[in-house]
């Protein structure tokens, strides 16, 4: 079982490694974006670890529920309502329980990520965080580690694909070529999950 705690910590995870790897994502942002992803998140999860440790919410669903609002009104970008809504969605398909098993989870993720699909109209392939997100919820059935290792395997498999939603659309053909900056983010997530796991 997965209690409020561990949640926080999987945040922490998130913020810590988002922070290490900003200028990675933010360069990957470049030749198919506008250069902020890494900035843009970076900034999102710093003020989510801050109202975090501020407000510290009592069970698992209040603290994604809380981590979700912030990143919807720090981020300027389109990354910020699409993980905002992520994150806002699965606390909100967890409850008030306490504490959460594995299952609860990955259903509650499909919940959130399928929110995210409504929100930014993206279906697997268009090459967006979708392609990262769906894998990992696909095999969380499997285990943390098999979410990690989908969801990495997902963020580099963008890279021959078109992208056909978010800024890097405008590109067309030239998009072909890059790994997604949002799929790759989304990688760190899933990973942060399955490190705080372990
Ligand atoms: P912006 O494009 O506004 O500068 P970011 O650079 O922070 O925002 O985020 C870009 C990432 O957001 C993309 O790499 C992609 O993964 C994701 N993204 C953009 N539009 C969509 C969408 N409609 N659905 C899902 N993900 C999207
Ligand atoms: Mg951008
Ligand atoms: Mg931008």
């Amino acid at each position: 079982m997965f209690d409020a705690d561990f949640f926080r910590r999987w945040m922490a995870a998130t913020t810590a490694s988002v922070d290490r790897e900003a200028e990675r994502l933010t360069a990957l942002d470049s030749p198919i974006g506008d250069a902020d992803h890494g900035s843009n998140l970076q900034r999102g999860f710093l003020a989510v670890s801050a109202a975090l440790e501020k407000e510290a919410p009592a069970t698992p669903g209040a603290v994604l529920v809380l981590a979700g609002r912030q990143l919807i009104s720090t981020v300027g970008g389109a990354s910020g309502p699409l993980y905002g809504t992520l994150l806002r969605r699965t606390g909100k398909a967890l409850g008030d329980a306490a504490e959460v098993s594995a299952e609860q989870l990955a259903q509650a993720l499909r919940a959130g990520v399928e929110a995210v699909m409504q929100l930014g109209g993206a279906a697997p392939g268009d090459k967006t965080m979708i392609d990262a997100l769906v894998p990992a919820v696909d095999a969380l059935g499997e285990g943390f580690a098999a979410a990690r290792t989908a969801a990495e395997q997902g963020a580099v498999a963008t890279t021959p694909l078109q992208a056909r939603k978010g800024r890097a659309s405008y590109l067309g053909e030239r998009s072909i070529g890059h790994q997604d900056p949002g799929a790759t983010s989304s990688a760190l997530l899933v990973a942060a999950l399955a490190d705080t796991a372990a």
